[in-house]
């Protein structure tokens, strides 16, 4: 579904992503770990080009995401206009939600697919209803964001996601924002849509659930993969001395 190949980033001189190449089939979830400043959230915004990459390529369906043929045997960078469907298809949800104060909940679901997927309006309503009902809060599609709670609200976000259809969900550590006794609803959620057979790629230090729900998992440092292999592999059994370090760090 995703693939993307010696992806790179770079601010000036320093170098953030040093060549990141990883796949996704259809229907898995794989999570990206490791320390702060690793690249995580960079290569995440770099997958939907929130963030132009410096190198490299990205893919989905086999389509390639933020650029184009240029007529003379080249590539060229699409511009915002060209990339609003691309990003349609890419759903994201970061560490703070992002909601629109002024909409109450169904509102702040509905009006993200109308403008960014062109979705019908009565579609688009039609469609918040269902996800609300997904993430557990049809009961407060009338409340306003302020009225909820972080869980809540990042629960929103995860609706508003979800109901333009993505073929892909990024989250970037969509827990971190949230008071510990919160975080539970939220995986819960993501939980869930592991088990729908969703396309996810998870950012999270939350290291033991991502054992549990990504099928797969790497662990980036200093702008490289580190590691990559099954979720049990690398978090149970590290092969590399650094992910090992790490994994002890967080626990
Ligand atoms: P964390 O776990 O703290 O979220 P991360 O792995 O997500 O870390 P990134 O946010 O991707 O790390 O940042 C990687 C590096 O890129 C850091 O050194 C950061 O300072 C740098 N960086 C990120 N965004 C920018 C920017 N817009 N301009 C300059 N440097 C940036
Ligand atoms: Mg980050």
């Amino acid at each position: 579904l995703l693939r993307v190949e010696g992806l790179q980033k770079s601010y000036g001189p320093l170098q953030v992503l040093k060549g990141i190449s990883l796949d996704l089939r259809k229907g898995e979830t794989l999570s990206l770990i490791g320390p702060s400043g690793s690249g995580k959230s960079t290569c995440l915004r770099c997958i939907n080009f929130l963030e132009r990459p410096t190198g490299g390529s990205i893919f989905l369906e086999d389509e390639r995401i933020g650029q184009l043929p240029d007529g003379r045997g080249g590539l060229r960078l699409m511009s915002d206009r060209e990339l609003a469907p691309q990003r349609a298809e890419i759903g994201m949800v970061f560490q703070g939600f992002y909601l629109w104060p002024h909409l109450n909940v169904r509102d702040n679901v509905a009006l993200g697919s109308i403008r960014a997927g062109g979705m019908a309006r009565a579609e688009a309503y039609e469609m918040a209803e269902e996800m609300l009902d997904k993430v557990h809060l049809r009961h407060k599609a009338d409340e306003y964001p302020e009225r909820l709670s972080g869980g809540q609200q990042q629960r929103v976000a995860i609706a508003r996601a979800l109901a333009q259809r993505p073929k892909l969900i990024l989250f970037d550590e969509p827990t971190s924002a949230l008071d510990p006794e919160l975080v539970g609803e939220v995986l819960g959620v993501i939980r869930e849509l592991a088990e729908e057979g969703r396309s996810m790629v998870l950012v999270t230090h939350e290291i033991r659930f991502a054992r549990d729900v990504a099928d797969r998992v790497i662990f980036m440092d200093q702008g490289h993969i580190v590691e990559q292999g099954s979720a049990a592999e690398v978090i149970d059994t590290p092969r590399v001395d650094r992910t090992r370090s790490f994994l002890g760090q967080v626990g």
